[in-house]
Order: C-alpha cells, then sequence, then structure tokens
C-alpha cells in the first residue's frame, strides 16, 4: 500500500522542497497510515515554472489530442475503481460503497464529460448590419490553481482540473490536505496518459502554505476554489487586488421543504439521505427539514424511526452506509454544534453524540450518530451555521409564505429540495428561493452541463458545462469590417 503522498511537478514525483512532512490519519482508526508532501512556495516556484514552459505548446494541441489524453487517464480511473474506492475510503471515512459507486465513477465521468467538451467548446460571434461582424475568442488563460476540499475528494478535485485542461491551461492542483491520496494515485497515471510535462502538476501540503503561495503567485491567472466561505473569503482577500480570476464554491445551509400533499414515503427516504448522506458532508446536504405542520408529526417519527436504524460501521466493509467523520478535529467541531444546539433549546430526537464502535480496528475512529433536532426556529446558530456532519434539525411550517421565509432565512444560498405535487406550487416556491439550485421533488440529481454554484456566502460564479469552460479562458472580441 502507498503511503508516501508526493507531489508531481514536470513530469516528476518528488517530495516537498522543504522535507518535511504531514502526518496522513486515517478516520476510522485514529491511525497515522503514511506521510504527505508539505510544500510551499518553493514547490510553487517549481511547478508554475514547469507550467509556463509547458503552457506555449499545450495550448496549440488540437482540441481532439486534449480529448484523447483525458479519456486515457479516464480509463485509468475506470480500471482502478475498486483500489481507488477502497483508498478514498481509508482516506476520508468514507464508506467504500459510497465510493466504488458514487465518487470514483463521477471521477471518472468528469474527466470524460470535459474531454469531449473540448472538442465541442464554442463561441460567439455578431454580425452588424453595416457589413461588420464581431467574433470572440476564448482563450485559454495561462497558469490556473485548482483547490479542493475533503468531503468528495478525487471527485471534486476532477471537476476542477477537467475543464481547466479541457479548456487548454497548464495547472497547478491541490487536494485537501486532510485526503490526499486519490489525487497523488492519479497523478501517476499523467505521464503514461500523455500529458505533457509540466501541464498537470499536483502539489500536496496545507492550505495556508502551499495554498496560499498558490494563490499569491503572479503567475496564476485563475483560481477555482471549493471549500469553507471563510476559506473562500481569505482567497478572495488575497486573489482579489492581484485582479485573478475567482470562482468560488463555498458552503451551504440547505433546507429540504415538504408540503402535505408530497409522496410521504419518498420525501421521508430522500430527507434522510440528504441530510446524512457521507455523514452528513456534502456541501448540498439538506441539514434544515421544514414540514407543512399538519404532517410534521407523522413524518418527524417516521424518520426518527428510520434515522435511530442507521447503522455506522468500519468504512472499509462493503455492507457499511455510515461511516467515519473526516478527522478528530471536525468530530469535536460536530459534537460541538450538537451542544449548542442542546444549550439553544433543542430537543435531540435520536443520536446527539459520539458513537463508540465495538469493533477493534475502528475502536479509535472518528464517529459521530446521526443525529435529528427539533424546537429550534430559524434565528438559532444550529439553523444559521453549516455544522457539515451528520446533523440535521426538522421544524414545522403552516403555509407556502412562511415555508418560503425559513427557507431564506440564512446567509448561504446553495440548494433546496422542495416536496410537492402541486406543479403551480412547485414552480412558484422554487422561483422564489435565493439558492443557485433547486431540485424538485428529487436531491442531488446532476447533470453536468447544468450551473452549479451558490449565492450569497455559498459563493461566486458557477461551475459546470460551458461555465466552467467560459471560466478558464479570456473571452478576446474581435470586430471585422468587412
Ligand atoms: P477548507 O476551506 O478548509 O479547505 C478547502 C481547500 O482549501 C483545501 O485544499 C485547503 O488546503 C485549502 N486552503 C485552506 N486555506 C487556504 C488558503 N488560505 N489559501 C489557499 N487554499 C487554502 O474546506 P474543507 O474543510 O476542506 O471543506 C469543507 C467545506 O467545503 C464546507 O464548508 C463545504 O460546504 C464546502 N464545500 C462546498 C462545495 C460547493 O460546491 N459549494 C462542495 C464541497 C464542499
Amino acid at each position: 500500500m502507498e503511503t508516501d503522498v508526493l507531489n508531481f511537478i514536470g513530469g516528476e514525483h518528488r517530495p516537498a522542497a522543504s522535507g518535511e512532512w504531514l502526518d496522513n490519519v486515517e478516520p476510522a482508526t485514529g491511525e497515522i497510515y503514511g506521510r504527505i508532501s508539505r510544500s510551499g512556495s518553493e514547490d510553487v516556484e517549481a511547478a508554475v515554472a514547469a507550467a509556463r514552459k509547458a503552457f506555449p505548446a499545450w495550448r496549440a494541441w488540437e482540441p481532439a489530442d486534449r480529448r484523447a489524453v483525458m479519456m486515457r487517464l479516464a480509463d485509468k480511473i475506470h480500471e482502478n475503481t475498486a483500489m481507488l474506492a477502497e483508498a478514498e475510503a481509508r482516506d476520508s471515512g468514507k464508506p467504500v460503497s459510497l465510493a466504488a459507486m458514487v465518487d470514483i465513477p463521477r471521477a471518472e465521468d468528469n474527466l470524460r464529460f470535459y474531454g469531449s467538451a473540448a472538442e465541442q467548446f464554442s463561441s460567439e460571434s455578431h454580425a452588424m448590419g453595416n457589413g461588420t461582424v464581431n467574433y470572440t475568442l476564448r482563450k485559454p488563460l495561462g497558469v490556473v490553481a485548482c483547490i479542493s476540499p475533503w468531503n468528495l475528494p478525487l471527485y471534486l478535485f476532477t471537476w476542477k482540473i477537467a475543464p481547466a485542461l479541457a479548456s487548454g491551461n497548464c495547472i497547478l492542483a491541490k487536494p485537501s490536505e486532510v485526503t490526499p491520496m486519490t489525487a497523488y494515485l492519479l497523478s501517476k497515471w499523467i505521464k503514461e496518459s500523455g500529458f505533457p510535462d509540466g501541464v498537470f502538476n499536483v502539489l500536496h501540503g496545507l492550505g495556508p502554505e502551499v495554498g496560499q503561495a498558490m494563490v499569491e503567485h503572479h503567475h496564476v491567472r485563475a483560481i477555482s476554489f471549493t471549500g469553507g466561505s471563510s476559506t473562500g473569503a481569505a482567497i478572495s482577500a488575497t486573489a482579489g487586488p492581484k485582479f485573478k480570476k475567482l470562482s468560488l464554491e463555498l458552503g451551504g445551509k440547505n433546507a429540504t421543504v415538504v408540503f402535505d400533499d408530497a409522496n410521504f414515503d419518498t420525501a421521508v427516504s430522500t430527507a434522510i439521505r440528504a441530510a446524512y448522506s457521507n455523514q452528513g458532508q456534502i456541501c448540498l446536504c439538506g441539514s434544515r427539514i421544514l414540514v407543512q405542520e399538519n404532517i410534521y408529526e407523522r413524518f418527524r417519527d417516521a424518520m426518527v424511526a428510520k434515522v435511530s436504524k442507521m447503522r455506522i460501521g468500519d468504512p472499509m466493509n462493503p455492507e457499511t452506509k455510515m461511516g467515519a467523520v473526516v478527522s478528530r478535529a471536525h468530530r469535536d467541531k460536530v459534537i460541538s454544534a450538537i451542544n449548542i444546539a442542546r444549550g439553544e433549546g433543542g430537543q435531540i430526537l435520536c443520536g446527539g453524540g459520539r458513537y463508540q464502535p465495538a469493533e477493534p480496528r475502528i475502536k479509535g475512529g472518528f464517529f459521530v450518530q446521526p443525529t435529528l433536532i427539533e424546537g429550534l426556529d430559524h434565528t438559532c446558530v444550529t439553523n444559521r451555521e453549516e455544522i457539515f456532519g451528520p446533523v440535521a434539525t426538522i421544524q414545522p411550517f403552516k403555509d407556502e409564505r412562511e415555508a418560503l421565509g425559513l427557507v431564506n432565512a440564512t446567509k448561504y444560498g446553495l440548494s433546496a429540495s422542495v416536496w410537492t405535487q402541486d406543479v403551480q406550487r412547485a414552480h412558484r416556491f422554487a422561483a422564489g428561493i435565493d439558492t443557485g439550485m433547486v431540485w424538485i421533488n428529487c436531491w442531488l440529481v446532476r447533470d453536468l452541463r447544468t450551473p452549479f454554484g451558490g449565492t450569497r456566502q455559498s459563493g461566486v460564479g458557477r461551475e459546470g458545462g460551458y461555465n466552467s469552460m467560459r471560466f478558464f479562458t479570456e473571452p478576446q472580441n474581435v470586430c471585422v469590417k468587412i
């Protein structure tokens, strides 16, 4: 098994220039199982130099050739799905079944989707009445940075690097230091897939060290970042005055809204999936469940009955549906949020604390019981701040007007999920929600062509489809008098 996570710079694997390492911890056991290169500005300099050297040739590649190397890398992911899923589960604490069914196949899809986009991307032309035509060139930016979080490690890493490469940029990519393993494993196939040296560089280490150096570097023209809102603010503060392009995909505090005419059973099971999938560590998780008052008690009881039966287990066991949260620090943060909810007067309907497994291998792991809380209104910290763990609240509402007020009563604006059979109401309600994405009678159904992103504290800009290709290119208008 791989233990040392190395940088990949200019076509070579190497440790950080400083020679320093960080511990890599397995969340399910609490044990250190490897080392991560602790990179800094020297490594960023080397990667930028390699990327700049590679750019003139890479940008001139035919789109079909870029597509071909991206498809070869996707093939590698496909051939190694089981190995990558195991590595992801060990590194992040998520169930191996989830990684094998969702994370790794989606990483492959990201590369295939944007590999195809390389060939299909197009730009505009505007003809004027006076015999003049404008056409828009879309030029790659040059060297760009892709910074991703720990909750969907390879899935979100590839979601950023794929459009950046497809549109002809050279990249510095940094996975989270909490879950770097699958990005490292991917980096082992970059060269053999046919990427020229320097086009695709992967750097490991801490955000405020190597991440900050990437954001600051004057040759880095754009930063695509997914992570917490406060990190997004710090990145903006550095990159804004340097006029770098920024795409920020940040936190959420999403609502699941259930009207009394919803398909009850499907709404219950999907509200549970939306709240607790990946131990509640998905930015799109529905952590505020709002239920119309005349079905509230029945809905709540049905949820409690099911959530109480959810089994936590070893992420490496294929039967496990709920694993560990990502780190000791994160476990403590989630437990402290549950205690804040108690202090605010919330009643814990199920869960409410740490889970101590009996299995010897995972005795020291970071586990939290799936927790459902009632009795808190929208002014409580619990309903305002992102917890990002297996913790949800449930609240009743009277009518559409009150529900809309509650949905929009946070500083975040990422997504919402609405459950009703009334077509008129569904569309009217969706239009009133101030989030970047709304699901009606479903949750987390993804078409990769659609705009993905949030409003307010949930981010700036949209990714997905041509949005990402546009972000990673500079438009240049050329006006021709014929
Ligand atoms: P984080 O902000 O702590 O870290 C994200 C990445 O940024 C990591 O790679 C980290 O090393 C790096 N980083 C940290 N400080 C930096 C700095 N000063 N300069 C440059 N890089 C820096 O987030 P996290 O804890 O890894 O992830 C959880 C958060 O991500 C949650 O808030 C979640 O909602 C959010 N998220 C959002 C989306 C979305 O699409 N909107 C998707 C997934 C996760």
